[in-house]
């Protein structure tokens, strides 16, 4: 009787667990090989991909559900490589640092969140804020929270006075003196420091800010910032810890620095020369070129009070030039990482960069290979995202149109989101 009851349970469980979900595509991006194929049914399974067959498959069960999506092309869940989760562009943003307390920002941020993972994108690398980001990562992770999977860097780190230096622009009583603790180096045991701190707080990846930045209480926004030695102890701290390094610059000095040093990826690299590109190419360094964010940065600065006095002039400067250096690169063979830095502009329009890629010379099929498989290789996640495959974690979206022939819908016509064998959106 006791075995019999036992094989019931057993069964039971296994009807509950069992249950699949078919997904009808009349599309489906081959993001390994570059194809859209025709006519498929993925099958998931708790949180996995199962099965690609042809055809659209009937399941045999009736607790297995069918999900229509023969009129969309259906692609891995996107991933972007540059996104500040914690907050998004206002013109009181500099106030906001003097006037809310933690849970403001990070239920903020909670918005930011789920409009990041309705625009189809189901993972993100955040590269700084102030440690919110952690937490926000583990609240998505237990289900607490709805959101992309986060792999973040917590607090960037930077120099005294550098673009990550978090009292820039105070009044000299409220400056203090941050430290490696805070993300702020001066030496290459600072270095090392301020990566074992990182990882110390729960940070996935280290965020360097090699060179002057746009948004800082700051003048200079390419100037280099921070010595070779220094670059190089952060990346080997980081090594040893099991993390990669990315390298925020936007002048060609401290660019250099960061890819002989060993950074694994440029942000934003606004004015990279192309002996730089050619030094990318040599160390097998990513180029995440955030296009979107220097245009809305732009957009902005044309706004008259939307940002300080000394912000403008370098948002002008900087921001128009971001699209021309992808071109370039993109045709020298430096390997692209798709990034956006959402947060600087509104979060969820993330997928406008496809656009600005495409525009830029890139073709549809490599950009959104730039955001699936690349990013997935950038991640070391190669074997469980960035691809429809079987094994791979169930990270699936459509759009409505076929992106190879109009890149608009990456940006507008996501209409169907599952994450992790999960419908967020349909
Ligand atoms: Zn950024």
């Amino acid at each position: 009787m006791k075995r019999i009851l036992f094989l019931l349970a057993v069964l039971l469980s296994f009807g509950i667990t069992a249950q699949n979900t078919y997904l009808h595509c009349g599309k489906l991006i081959d993001t390994k090989n570059g194809k859209v194929l025709k006519n498929k049914t993925i099958v998931v399974s708790g949180k996995k991909i199962t099965a690609i067959a042809d055809g659209f498959i009937i399941p045999k069960s009736q607790d297995d559900a069918i999900i229509d999506l023969k009129n969309k092309t259906v692609m891995p869940g996107l991933i972007d490589m540059h996104v500040h989760i914690e907050g998004e562009s206002n013109p009181r943003a500099y106030m906001d640092r003097f006037t809310k307390n933690e849970a403001d920002v990070a239920f903020g941020a909670l918005k930011y969140a789920e409009k990041t993972l309705m625009a189809g994108f189901t993972t993100v690398r955040d590269l700084g804020g102030s440690g919110i980001n952690i937490s926000m990562r583990n609240a998505i992770a237990k289900g607490e929270v709805v959101g992309p999977r986060i792999f973040t860097a917590g607090k960037a780190i930077g120099t005294t006075g550098g673009h990550a230096d978090p009292t820039n622009g105070f009044k000299n009583s409220l400056k203090g003196d941050p430290g490696p603790k805070e993300g702020v180096i001066n030496s290459v045991d600072d270095a090392r420091k301020a990566v074992r701190q990182r990882y110390k707080d729960g940070a996935d990846n280290i965020k360097i800010t090699a060179t002057g930045g746009v948004l800082s209480m700051a003048k200079n926004g390419q100037n280099p910032q921070f010595t070779l030695e220094e670059v190089k102890a952060i990346c080997e701290a980081a090594k040893d810890y099991g993390m990669i390094v990315a390298a925020h610059a936007h002048g060609d000095e401290g660019m250099q620095r960061a890819v002989i040093g060993g950074v694994t990826t440029i942000e934003h690299g606004t004015l990279m020369s192309e002996e730089t590109m050619d030094l990318m190419v040599k160390h097998g360094t990513y180029y995440v070129p955030t296009i979107i964010a220097g245009k809305k940065v732009v957009e902005k600065a044309k706004i008259k009070g939307y940002f300080p006095a000394i912000i403008v002039p370098k948002a002008l400067e900087i921001g128009p030039k971001i699209q021309e250096t992808f071109g370039k690169a993109y045709k020298k063979g430096v390997k692209i990482a798709f990034g956006t830095d959402a947060g600087v502009f509104n979060h969820g329009e993330n997928g406008e960069e496809f656009m600005y890629m495409v525009e830029a010379g890139m073709p549809a099929m490599e950009a959104i290979q730039s955001a699936t498989i690349t990013n997935a290789d950038v991640l070391e996640m190669d074997n469980e995202l960035g691809q429809i495959a079987k094994g791979f974690i169930a990270d699936i979206i459509a759009t409505d149109e076929d992106p190879t022939r109009n890149i608009k819908t990456m940006a507008t016509g996501v209409s169907f989101v599952m994450k992790e064998g999960k419908i967020y959106k349909n």
